[in-house]
């Protein structure tokens, strides 16, 4: 599946995301502005307000993500990293 995430390299918990998300879909964990994949619904708000592009990030993953397993990421995780990344789409589900 494809997963909307945050990119912890970019971010600069600003926190513009969390209050432009309708579906409460990301909240703060350990500073960390992380998304929750059952609430997301791609509307998109969160990446218009984004001031960095964080928000506008997305990997493909066979299992989504906690947003406390997010938190603990000190850049988004590659295929090398994790058995469950099959790969790193930043703009598309090509
Ligand atoms: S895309 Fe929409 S629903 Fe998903 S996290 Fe961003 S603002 Fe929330
Ligand atoms: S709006 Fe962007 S920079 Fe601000 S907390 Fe969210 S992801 Fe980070």
């Amino acid at each position: 599946m494809r997963q909307h995430v945050t990119d912890p390299e970019s971010c600069i918990q600003c926190s513009a995301c969390e209050m432009a998300c309708r579906q409460a879909a990301i909240q703060a964990y350990a500073g960390r502005f992380c998304i929750d994949a059952s609430l997301c619904n791609e509307c998109g708000k969160c990446i218009e307000e984004c001031p960095t592009g964080a928000a506008a990030c997305y990997i493909e993953t066979e299992t989504p993500f906690t947003q406390q397993e997010q938190a603990l990421w000190q850049a988004i995780p590659r295929e090398k990293e994790s058995d469950s990344i099959s790969g790193l789409f930043p703009d598309s589900n090509a």
